[in-house]
């Protein structure tokens, strides 16, 4: 079923989040009719208000760990804090998000027959002993630690999302999403990006947790939405999890050293404890992505950074549009 103009009803959890803000976007251009879900959490109203004008957009303020009555034909499930300083703030309330927000989710996906795609994410590998990550890779995670409330609530996230296409045969697609950045993260989310671009600019010194010889690897926002779409929009048989990610891998130090020029920022580095069970690399094996989707990421850590410089430069003089 669609609605009065045959669009079909879309329902994007967490999407006045960053990644979710932009998957809104991409949704309605692609002629959707949005409903966006957030309990504003981490996310703005900021991130959204510039859709507020298309009649095809629509703001339910919902928290997922309670149910909730929609009619839609797809689901894309977002909502959960994804930097560690929002996620370990309410450890509790973080598992529940994704583990009671999954049940709600498959719930209502088993009621409205829709198809269901979930935000899973590279922390389910935790800090892997195999390198670069295959989707067949189970993990190496630490079930007690401070993350583990995101990592392992992803975790049964995922099992539920099997269980249900298995027992309900809900039609599911599952990405582990590896870390991505642009315009709209949160400038104070204490990830790495955002961290050192702020720092940066304000030419306050640059954090470098450890020794900063640790790796990750960097996804511009438009690449992964595009690997997002079509993985969901891909053939049914196709659930994932599947990596979606770009196997650029950098060290921390390398990209403090590409922010500090782009700037050209008068910071110093400093050195600081690394967190606990802070993984020491990471890097996607995107073979699945490349061969099913036809998809990789095309855009540089360079010119991604520019870009996501850009926004928070505007944002610090008080004028970033979202
Ligand atoms: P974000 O914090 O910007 O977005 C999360 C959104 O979910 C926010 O708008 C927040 O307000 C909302 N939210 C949180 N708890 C909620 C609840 N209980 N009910 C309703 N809304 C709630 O983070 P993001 O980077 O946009 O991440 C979005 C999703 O993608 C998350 O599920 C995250 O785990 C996943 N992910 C992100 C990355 C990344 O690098 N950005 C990597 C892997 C996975
Ligand atoms: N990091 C850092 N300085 C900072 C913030 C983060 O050196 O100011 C490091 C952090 O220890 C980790 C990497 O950057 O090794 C990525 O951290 P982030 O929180 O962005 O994401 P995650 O650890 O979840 O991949």
């Amino acid at each position: 079923m669609k609605n009065y103009n045959n669009r079909p009803r879309v329902l994007v959890t967490g999407g006045a989040g960053f990644l979710g803000s932009h998957l809104c976007e991409r949704l309605l251009n692609d002629g959707h009719d949005v409903l966006c879900l957030d309990n504003f959490f981490t996310g703005t109203k900021d991130n959204i208000a510039h859709l507020l004008k298309d009649p095809n957009f629509e703001v339910m303020r919902h928290d997922v760990t309670f149910p909730l009555y929609v009619e839609v034909d797809e689901i894309y499930n977002f909502a959960c804090p994804a930097s560690p300083i929002h996620y370990q703030h309410d450890p509790v309330q973080t598992t529940k998000t994704s583990v009671h927000g999954a049940i709600n989710v498959l719930g209502l996906a088993k009621r409205t027959k829709a198809k269901i795609f979930q935000a899973s994410t590279s922390e389910v590998y935790g800090d892997p002993q195999v390198h670069p990550q295959p989707e067949s890779y189970v993990g190496y995670v630490n079930p007690i630690g401070p993350r583990s409330c995101y990592d392992e609530g992803k975790r049964c996230a995922e099992t539920l999302f099997f269980d249900y296409h298995r027992q309900h045969r809900l039609n599911i697609k599952v990405a582990r999403i590896f870390n991505t950045y642009g315009p709209r993260m949160h400038p104070n989310d204490g990830r790495v990006v955002s961290n050192f671009i702020m720092q940066a600019l304000r030419n306050e010194p640059i954090t470098l947790f450890g020794d900063g010889t640790q790796t990750r690897s960097f996804c511009y926002v438009d690449d992964l939405v595009e690997g997002i779409v079509r993985l969901m929009n891909g053939d049914d048989n196709l659930t994932g999890p599947m990596n979606l990610g770009n196997p650029g891998e950098f060290t921390m130090i390398e990209l403090a050293e590409t922010i500090h020029s782009l700037i050209g920022s008068r910071s110093a580095f400093i050195y600081m404890p690394l967190p606990a069970d802070d993984p020491k690399q990471r890097q996607p094996d995107i073979t699945m992505a490349k061969e099913t989707l036809e998809w990789e990421p095309g855009i540089t850590l360079e010119e991604g950074l520019k870009k996501t410089i850009g926004y928070f430069d505007a944002l610090l003089k008080g004028r970033a549009n979202g």
